[in-house]
């Protein structure tokens, strides 16, 4: 039996469990400490109404013997993927439901994407970024360049068509700058990837923030997307499904002459059994009218703690990205501090903790990550000691 020694390859990530010691260590000295949570990537609202009653339907449905439900599509059910299309019909994007396929969540499809690409490709991703691109390609001993997303660029890195790359990793809005690509941003890359004939792997995660009407929601809104780019998205940020587990990936048939849509199918069907079907019936709610107008409501409270932070930011002549069209703001560390000199600086002085931005790599420190999924008043009150301690 021989092991996969690429995983001795992996850099430990001692980003969330560093963060929690310090958190802890300084908890246990100073008891009194009122310390608020600007750090974590999770969101804590509930699930609307809507979802709540659709899930409870379809346990019933569970229940009866008509309506019971046992394996189903490993693709998704057809309400959910007719949904999604509708949803992509609304930004102006028509695909074929047979080129969306349903799945447990973001994360999974972005690992397991990579079963369909050989390993010999030369990969593309940027820095900082959601750590997630790079551990699944080490896993499988693919070659990694990275790309400079820096103050410069705005953290917003145009192609340069002297790399050559296969495969091209981009998150917008991004984890964890909160910078988001416009038309003509994306459609660099879009141009790059067709003319390399590259794959263009875009997570839109994130996507359900963006309310800049000028700005793209799905790398498909942009001419010529469908020959060079598979999209991942996700019910966990758009109406709190992190826990609940459901998101899509579309993979277009004009890509490759349909090979990769053919291969991902034969891939979920091999290595799947689908989500369940309770899920799917919750994650379908999102897109009636009383749902999606509930789930606005909630991404209206982050966007609020969103613009609470920004304003402070800006009060403050504080360098930042995000912020706007994301839950994350990304923030020049003052008097040139480095990520981690600003969390001890932070956490010391106003107990408030966030992310350094060194643990999303070589580019992000000097930066830090805070995330507007708080409670609003802890939120506001967080900005109020920021004011306070960096004014
Ligand atoms: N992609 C990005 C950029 C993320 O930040 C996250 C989660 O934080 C995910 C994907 C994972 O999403 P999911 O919960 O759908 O797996």
């Amino acid at each position: 039996m021989q092991i996969n020694e690429h995983y001795a390859d992996l850099e430990q990530s001692y980003l969330f469990s560093t963060i929690a010691r310090k958190v802890n260590e300084y908890a246990a000295a100073h008891p009194e400490a009122d310390i608020i949570r600007l750090g974590i990537g999770d969101v804590t609202r509930p699930l609307v109404p809507a979802v709540i009653d659709a899930l409870h339907a379809a346990v019933t449905d569970q229940s009866r013997q008509e309506t019971f439900h046992g394996y189903g599509d490993e693709q998704g059910y057809g309400f959910l993927r007719d949904a999604l299309a509708g949803y992509y019909q609304e930004h102006g994007v028509t695909l074929d439901t047979t080129e969306i396929f349903v799945s447990d969540g973001a994360k999974s499809d972005v690992g397991n994407i990579l079963d369909i690409f050989g390993t010999d490709n030369t990969v593309l991703i940027p820095d900082p970024v959601y750590p997630v691109y790079v551990d699944t390609n080490v896993m499988a001993g693919r070659k990694v360049l990275f790309l400079d997303a820096n103050e410069q660029n705005g953290f917003l890195p145009l192609p340069d068509p002297s790399v050559h790359a296969d495969i091209i990793y981009l998150c917008s809005p991004n984890n964890p700058t909160g910078a988001a690509y416009d038309h003509a941003g994306l459609q660099a890359w879009v141009d790059y990837a067709n003319a390399e004939h590259a794959v263009i792997l875009f997570d839109a995660a994130y996507e359900c923030f963006v309310e800049d009407e000028t700005l793209p929601r799905s790398i498909f809104q942009i001419e010529g997307a469908k020959t060079c780019a598979i999209e991942f998205c996700s019910f966990s940020k758009m109406a709190g499904f992190t826990g609940t587990r459901c998101g899509w990936t579309v993979v277009p048939k004009a890509l490759l002459d349909g090979k990769l849509n053919q291969m991902w199918l034969r891939r979920q069907t091999t290595k799947f059994n689908g989500v369940p079907y309770i899920v799917q019936k919750g994650a379908a709610a999102c897109f009636t009218a009383q749902g999606m107008q509930q789930i606005r409501e909630t991404l209206g409270y982050y966007k609020r703690n969103a613009k609470v932070l920004a304003d402070t930011l800006d009060a403050l002549g504080i360098w930042y990205t995000g912020g706007k069209n994301s839950p994350y703001l990304w923030l020049k560390c003052p008097n040139g501090m480095d990520s981690w000199t600003f969390f001890d600086y932070l956490l010391e002085n106003a107990h408030v903790v966030g992310t350094p931005g060194a643990g999303f790599g070589r580019n992000g420190d000097g930066f830090f990550r805070l995330t507007a999924f708080g409670d609003a008043a802890r939120t506001q009150e967080a900005a109020e000691r920021l004011k306070k301690l960096l004014a």
